[in-house]
């Protein structure tokens, strides 16, 4: 019988629960610096968190730090401090620790919730206290065996008042014990091939432009009329003298389907057939890509996204357009229940997921070091849940406006964020009382829900 297994290791871990850390004052008072940092790198352009004079006339009436940025002030760095009578770990450090010595070595957050008693302004220093509010029995998850930890922290100034509250939870587990991080491999090595276009003499340019990275659309060279498929003459005019002009890539969604039966395993189900009518005029048959095939909508603005599939040729596919940010307040009176935020795709790339670490002041090896998050049993590195938090602010706020103020954002971590995929947001209004509006969102990628989240923000009163 292994240590974890006997009967007094989780009572041992259990005895912490209910007791108040001492607090731990950050590193750094809250500053430009960190915040322009975290901006960049989540690509959140709202004036109130960098602009001085935007953020002036603004509500906050001065520069405000990213309510998602809560933890990262209190992060404590690269090679943790020594334990000593200014520095001592926190409660869940000393649970963490247990739990490693006895193999559950890999770790992956789960569940967040922030709540934001007011936005931190440059000059605050943080003073936080954590108390382990649970330990689980050991349990069987898809990422393997092992043991939820929740933590409560509470945020306060360095005059005492209190701004902010986070509940936590990571499950710690043993790498190897689960059937996730192999089996996405594996399926998708065992796609069949998608069936091959037939490429003639009048189509070529076609296909050939997508290689170039162009897409092609066929015009007459009499009457100019495009048109899409390719055909040999004219059906305008009867000319043969054919051309085509290069399609800006921007469209909408026209119609859509999701064929179900009969499944056809080399389209890698669930998948959506789409009309996409493009700006030119002329529409096209195609893939709607990178959206939760519920999400798509008629009318939705869309993009070109040109991807080798198997392989095989190039494809032109179409992903959801990313809506520009809402640089305007959006009314109290004009936000109703059941309206839908614009879906927004995300590309996720290791750039993305390094830089947010690090502007998160996160160092934990998973979300930089792929070797590392390898032999943890993760098939990549992956996004770190501040990062999430962050992007899930910036969606609400991008739709809501700059100056809608964000109070709770409570968030469960479903599939991870791994590099190569795009996560597109998407989300709708739950409430809406009195300038205070709950949205429910949810980030989507190849593998599923990455995220699934409610958001509380306060809609500023309409100018007069
Ligand atoms: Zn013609």
């Amino acid at each position: 019988m292994s240590e974890s297994e006997g009967p007094g290791f989780v009572a041992g871990l259990r005895e912490s629960i209910g007791r108040l850390g001492s607090a731990w004052v950050a590193r750094d008072p809250v500053n430009p610096a960190m915040i322009r940092h975290w901006c960049d790198a989540m690509q959140d352009h709202n004036p109130v968190y960098t602009d001085a004079d935007a953020a002036a006339r603004s509500i906050h009436g001065g520069i405000v730090a990213p309510p998602a940025m809560l933890m990262a002030w209190s992060m404590r760095g690269l090679e943790p401090p020594s334990d000593g009578p200014d520095n001592a770990e926190d409660p869940g450090s000393g649970v963490y620790r247990a739990l490693d010595a006895a193999g559950f070595t890999s770790v992956v957050a789960t569940n967040s919730e922030h709540d934001y008693l007011r936005y931190l302004r440059p000059g605050d220093e943080l003073h936080s206290s954590q108390v382990v509010e649970d330990v689980s029995e050991e349990k069987k998850t898809g990422l393997g065996v092992g043991h939820f930890v929740t933590t409560r922290t509470e945020y306060r100034t360095q005059h005492g008042e209190s701004v902010g509250r986070m509940l936590f939870r990571i499950l710690k587990f043993k790498p190897g014990t689960g059937r996730m991080a192999q089996a996405g491999g594996e399926e998708a090595a065992a796609r069949p091939m998608r069936p091959q276009p037939g490429i003639s003499r009048d189509t070529a340019f076609f296909w050939e432009g997508l290689e170039a990275g162009q897409l092609r659309i066929q015009q007459c060279g009499a009457c100019s009329v495009l048109h899409h498929p390719p055909m040999v003459r004219c059906p305008q005019c009867g000319n043969y003298d054919l051309g085509w002009v290069e399609a800006s890539g921007r469209g909408t969604v026209y119609s859509h389907v999701e064929p179900v039966h009969p499944a056809f395993a080399a389209f890698d189900p669930p998948y959506v057939v789409g009309l996409v009518e493009l700006e030119e005029g002329t529409r096209l048959l195609t893939n709607i890509v990178d959206i939760d095939p519920e999400a798509v909508r008629v009318g939705m603005p869309v993009e070109l996204v040109i991807r080798r599939e198997n392989s095989q040729g190039s494809l032109p596919l179409f992903r959801p357009a990313r809506p520009a940010r809402n640089e305007v307040n959006r009314a109290r009176d004009a936000v109703a229940v059941g309206d839908e935020l614009p879906p927004c795709p995300i590309p996720i790339t290791t750039t993305l997921i390094v830089s947010t670490a690090i502007a998160s002041r996160d160092y934990q090896d998973v979300h930089h070091d792929r070797d590392l998050a390898i032999e943890r049993g993760s098939p990549d590195i992956f996004m770190n849940i501040l990062t999430t938090s962050g992007l899930c602010a910036r969606y609400v706020t991008d739709w809501a406006g700059p100056e809608a103020v964000i109070k709770r954002l409570s968030l469960q971590l479903g599939v991870p964020n791994y590099p190569n995929d795009t996560m597109t947001m998407s989300g709708s209004v739950r409430s809406s009382e009195a300038g205070r509006v709950e949205v429910d969102i949810r980030g989507y990628n190849r593998l599923g829900n990455h995220v699934t989240a409610s958001v509380e923000l306060e809609l500023p009163p309409a100018a007069d």
